[in-house]
């Protein structure tokens, strides 16, 4: 028993050692436990931190070099893009001219310097993304160690636990195979009871601190659960940050690939450019290259060119040298010889001057010697062409045919009797202005050797007058062709002789003289003699204006005839009732001899000479009438008196003659235009007319064979004869029968048109 007890003491205190032990390893493993789970909780706490720094890397590269950064780059590079596509637009408009390659060339190296940083930038961004999946491979690594170890641990516990529960039942075996035993072992049996209650209490510590381990593990294991659902969305932030890194990098490289393609295009734009420019050139080479073989052919044909002319040169600089004395030489000599040539010049000078002179007067001489022998009065008659204004019917038939063989003469159908006149010309209908003025041009000229010419246009109304002297604007007559004639003849002599030419315009009407031109037409203007003795007449107040051209005359003409519409308010009735005047001064000083002349052309457009007495005018009309009866035959009285060599020449008998007493005596040349209708209704007026023209003619033909039919003058009333007023000379006064064999009749008609009786002609 006591060998029992022992061994019950024995197994008893083995018991309790036992239990120590397992107290021990209890309290170790409890230890141990709790550092597992600060551990752990150390580690879970340090995953938390890793994470959220994890998650706040992850946001501040996103922030810094993820997304944003990215797709800020990716702008930039959209703008860079777009602007690079503009250029080559703007490239690609410019015309192909030679292309400035340098331009193109930097442009290319700055965008390959762009490129490449934009490279060196992903290369960057990428490095950075690669260690930052280092880093969170790494955490992922640990995260799974750190499991495995919490499987260890966990699996060790169950052992123990395992361990223990098997100790316990073996325990509670022992307890109740002691427990079958005897008293004293019941003893013992109650002390190990005792005993085995405090086993139990501290087994049911031990459990209930197992208890504790376990939740404590539990809850490790919600922690890692959750550190793991924290640690899968970490992966799939990565993944979606991959995703993201992915879609960027395909996007750079996209715009890589554009801006590769567009730097592609330009580069081929640049090449064609430069390709374009370079064929240019190089035809433009060949071009130059062609000149500049010509142009070394012209060198090598220039060059013995060349050599013969540096040897002229050379030659004439030899000569040049020795030409100061030379020259010396022959300026003397030709200066001898110059002094003796201007001396014999002189004298010629002189010679042919005197000469000249002596011509000059020759010539005058001669000129007037011819136009006495043409007589210093011609008459020329012209006839114009029927017009519509002659009507139709027996009236308006023809009464006047022409010889043909003569151009002298000029027949006419009076009253059913033939009747021929002799004149110096008759013109026939179809002569042009240009005939007519061929016959009165050699007149004209006269006025530039300082003769005084007149020129009258004589005849009934509507025979042509106006038409022969003024002419149409575009067939103009006397006036204006002898103005052009003056020019043209007056430039001819410029070297020579200065000429000015003067133009003044009158009107007589009503014996009072109205000057065109002047500012008041109205004015009355009076003929006077010049105060300084010279015995010449002056017209105060009449305007004379200086003509260089044919633009001149016409402005002048112009003028004139503002002045008689505005004044006039029927002026083809006014202007063949007045007579029109256009005076031409012609002054000429000879350049080398000083020699002064003034010669005056007087073209004179004559009022109507149909006879209005005849058909019992009265008033105003009659007025007309008898004035213009009285100037007329004032200027056959004084044609008359000229033609005779009368000592007295009656020129103050009408304002007319006054006028142009200077132009009419001495030296002076007269032609007489009488105007003709060729219509049967105007014979009458006809006849007298040239009735008129035949008589001026005739009155003197040169001096062996002077015709004198003033008797004659009769014919016409209005220049009827009236000696009285003349002194007649018997030989001027010698009758030859006149050729139209009309009969002469006694100026009854003159007396009643000046009843009063004509002033007597004062002796100018
Ligand atoms: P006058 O001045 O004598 O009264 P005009 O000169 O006014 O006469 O002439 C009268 C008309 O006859 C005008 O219409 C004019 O044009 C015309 N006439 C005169 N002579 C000619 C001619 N030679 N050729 C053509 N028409 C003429
Ligand atoms: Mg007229």
């Amino acid at each position: 028993m006591v060998e029992a007890m022992s061994q019950l003491q024995e197994e008893k205190s083995q018991l309790q050692e036992e239990l120590v032990v397992l107290r021990e390893r209890l309290a170790l493993h409890d230890s141990d436990q709790h550092a597992t789970s600060t551990q752990l909780q150390n580690q879970v706490e340090n995953l938390k931190e890793k994470l959220i720094s994890q998650a706040q890397e992850v946001s501040r590269l996103r922030s810094e070099l993820g997304g944003t950064d990215l797709e800020k780059h990716r702008d930039r590079l959209m703008v860079e893009n777009e602007r690079l596509r503009q250029e080559l637009q703007e490239l690609r408009a410019q015309p192909a001219a030679p292309c400035p390659g340098c331009e193109h060339s930097q442009e290319s190296t700055q965008l390959r310097d762009k490129l490449s940083q934009l490279q060196l930038e992903v290369a960057e961004n990428k490095g950075m993304l690669s260690e930052l999946n280092l880093e969170v491979q790494q955490k992922t690594d640990r995260l799974a160690e750190v499991e495995l170890r919490l499987k260890d641990c966990l699996a060790e516990k169950a052992q123990e636990e395992e361990r223990l529960s098997r100790r316990l039942r073996d325990s509670h075996e022992t307890i109740a195979s002691l427990r079958a035993q005897s008293p004293p072992v019941k003893y013992v049996i109650k002390t190990v009871e005792v005993e085995s209650s405090k086993t139990k209490q501290a087994l049911s510590e031990s459990q209930a601190r197992n208890q504790h381990l376990q939740e404590q593990v539990a809850m490790q294991r919600q922690v890692l659960k959750e550190m793991e659902q924290q640690l899968h969305s970490s992966h799939q932030l990565t993944a979606q940050l991959r995703a993201q890194i992915a879609m960027y990098e395909a996007e750079l490289e996209r715009a890589h690939g554009q801006m590769l393609e567009e730097m592609q295009s330009l580069e081929e734009d640049k090449n064609r450019a430069i390709e374009e420019a370079f064929a240019r050139a190089q035809v433009e080479m060949k071009a130059v290259h062609e000149n500049l073989a010509g142009v070394r052919t012209n060198l090598l044909t220039l060059q013995p060119a060349l050599r013969t002319l540096t040897n002229d040169y050379n030659g004439l600089k030899r000569q040049v040298r020795g030409f100061p004395m030379l020259l010396q030489e022959a300026l003397r000599s030709v200066k001898a010889e110059i002094g003796q040539a201007i001396e014999e010049v002189n004298n010629n000078n002189q010679e042919l001057l005197r000469k000249y002179r002596r011509e000059l007067q020759l010539r005058k001489k001669c000129h007037n010697e011819l136009v006495r022998l043409k007589g210093n009065i011609r008459v020329i008659a012209r006839v114009r062409p029927v017009t519509k204004e002659d009507g139709e019917g027996p009236e308006a038939t023809n009464a006047v045919t022409f010889d043909p063989d003569d151009d002298s003469i000029i027949h006419l159908l009076h009253k059913g009797k033939p009747v021929s006149f002799e004149l110096d010309k008759v013109f026939s209908p179809g002569a042009s202005q240009q005939d007519v003025f061929q016959e009165v041009q050699a007149l004209i000229t006269s006025c530039i050797d300082g003769f005084n010419v007149c020129i009258f246009a004589y005849g009934q109304t509507g025979a042509g007058k106006t038409y022969t002297m003024e002419g149409t604007p575009e067939n103009p007559g006397i006036n204006q062709r002898a103005l052009q004639l003056l020019f043209s003849e007056v430039q001819e002599k410029a070297s020579d002789w200065q000429y000015t030419i003067t133009v003044s315009a009158a009107e007589i009407y009503n014996e009072v003289l109205r000057d065109l031109l002047g500012r008041e037409p109205q004015e009355k203007l009076e003929i006077r003699l010049c105060p300084d003795g010279s015995g010449q007449l002056y017209v105060p107040g009449l305007t004379e204006f200086q003509v260089q051209s044919v633009e001149d005359i016409n402005k002048v003409f112009e003028f004139g005839h503002t002045n008689r519409t505005t004044e006039f308010t029927n002026l083809n009735e006014h202007s063949s009732r007045s007579h029109a005047l256009l005076i031409v001064t012609v002054r000429g000083v000879d350049c080398s001899t000083g020699l002064r002349t003034i010669g005056k052309l007087n073209l004179v457009d004559l009022a109507g000479s149909e006879r209005v007495g005849k058909s019992g005018a009265e008033g105003h009309r009659l007025r007309e009438a008898q004035h213009i009866n009285k100037s007329l035959s004032a200027l056959g009285d004084v044609i008359a008196a000229l033609r005779s060599r009368q000592g007295h020449v009656p020129f103050r008998n009408s304002k007319l003659t006054y006028l142009l007493q200077d132009s009419l005596s001495g030296d002076s040349k007269t032609l007489m235009v009488v105007q003709v209708s060729p219509v049967e209704k105007n014979a009458s007026e006809t006849l007298y007319s040239l009735k008129f023209a035949e008589r001026v003619r005739s009155v003197e033909l040169g001096p062996g064979s002077r015709r004198t039919e003033l008797g004659s003058w009769s014919s016409q009333e209005h220049l009827e004869w009236e000696p009285a007023c003349q002194t007649p000379q018997p030989s001027a006064r010698a009758h030859s029968a006149p050729t139209s064999g009309t009969s002469s009749r006694p100026g009854s008609i003159r007396r009643k048109l000046q009843p009063s009786g004509r002033s007597r002609p004062v002796p100018v």
